[in-house]
């Protein structure tokens, strides 16, 4: 068996002290300072003088800030967290000029918070499996939902908008290649389900998303009608903020086990490369494909194949997989959107119309990958909504 080694992130969630929890609040609070300071630095150099800053001189920069009396109170948290953030933002420069992510953003007070500690910030005990951060006298209150080998590299704590605290270990490890599989699967990510395959099987989304989701709207409206800066606002939010977090969670895990199947069951796996951004603009169509998650999708296949060394296809957007019969290769002028069945006008044949086309990505896929262009599994791509982990899976 092939064994390749690979970075993996594993996160848990941690119940800080109050004590921790003001440490943290702290030393978020100077991340998310250095970080829009550092934005706006290389903002204005670059359009000011047409500079580029790096990540050498942004932190030569942030040596003279942190001796200026009205700075000083940097100083009070960990230094290491502070360079991690300027590194964040130049990987989220990188990403942009490298078109895989938009123009950095100031990061907000009201978001998720985050701070990365290298090793020189943190003492993990490998047999008492604790973790203490710089600065702090206890070990953090981590709830083990599973295991990891191997040394951590670094490690981020987290606090989301619900309140809820999370550190991840970031950790190279040795994955085992699976077993060659005779099998192939085309996979076409429906707005109605899940997903379809070519097989014929539909993965519907899980029934307790559509709860949560019921929920979530609710507790929007009734945020909606608080007063602005109330106490019951507050109240409302952290609901809102609640219930959101919930969705995220069992949409991740719906597609976790849909991936990790895929990549068990089949050697490759097609799938339709929609250019996400350019739908994006269409805005019905827009909330659809986020609830789905298909970029989440993709990317899952992506690290996972990359893995578990199986061949991930994808599709140019111009294939007309959904309007081309799979059994003839007549092509229909249109196909609307609401006609869920068809019958092809030329050898007769009645068609599911997402089954159909999860038939035509596999055919197609099997032709490019047969031609050799690709069959390399893709490599991850990096997550521009967390350019933090960048293209590091979370598991
Ligand atoms: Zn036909």
């Amino acid at each position: 068996m092939v064994r390749m080694r690979h970075k993996r992130a594993y996160r848990y969630r941690f119940y800080p002290t109050l004590e921790q929890a003001a440490a943290l609040a702290r030393t978020f609070g100077c991340v998310r300072y250095v970080y829009n300071w550092a934005l706006r630095l290389r903002t204005d150099a670059y359009h000011g003088r047409q500079e580029r800053i790096g990540y050498h001189e942004a932190s030569a920069a942030l040596k003279t800030l942190k001796q200026q009396p009205e700075t000083a109170w940097l100083n009070a948290v960990s230094s290491v967290p502070l360079q991690q953030a300027l590194r964040h933002l130049d990987s989220a420069f990188r990403n942009f000029f490298a078109r895989r992510a938009k123009y950095p953003t100031f990061k907000k007070k009201r978001g998720r918070q985050a701070a990365t500690y290298a090793t020189s910030a943190f003492r993990w005990d490998v047999q008492m499996r604790t973790l203490t951060l710089a600065k702090m006298d206890a070990p953090l209150d981590i709830h083990w939902s599973r295991s990891f080998s191997g040394t951590p590299s670094t490690v981020t704590v987290s606090r989301d908008p619900a309140g809820r605290y999370f550190v991840s270990f970031l950790v190279e490890e040795d994955v085992e290649a699976l077993r060659v599989v005779p099998a192939m699967v085309g996979v076409d990510v429906g707005l109605k389900d899940m997903a379809v395959l070519s097989t014929g099987e539909k993965i519907a989304n899980p029934a307790h998303l559509r709860r949560s989701e019921r929920k979530l709207a609710h507790a929007q409206r009734a945020l909606a009608r608080k007063t602005l800066g109330s106490k019951n606002r507050e109240k409302a939010r952290l609901k809102v903020a609640r219930a959101y977090a919930k969705i995220a969670d069992q949409r991740a895990d719906g597609l976790h086990k849909l991936t990790t199947r895929l990549i068990r069951e089949n050697q490759v796996i097609c799938v339709e490369s929609l250019a996400v951004k350019n739908l994006m603009r269409n805005h019905a169509l827009a909330k659809a494909i986020s609830d789905v998650g298909w970029g989440e999708l993709v990317r899952q296949l992506e690290y996972k194949g990359d893995w578990y060394r199986r061949a991930l296809v994808k599709i140019d957007r111009w294939y007309p997989s959904t309007n081309r019969c799979h059994v003839c290769g007549h092509i229909l002028d249109s196909l609307p959107l609401n006609m869920r069945q068809w019958t092809c006008p030329v050898c007769g044949v009645w068609h599911d119309r997402d089954i159909n086309a999860a038939k035509n990505i596999l055919a197609v896929g099997l032709t490019v990958n047969a031609c050799g262009e690709a069959v390399r599994p893709g490599r991850a791509m990096p997550n521009p909504a967390r350019p933090d982990e960048a293209g590091i899976p979370q598991i």
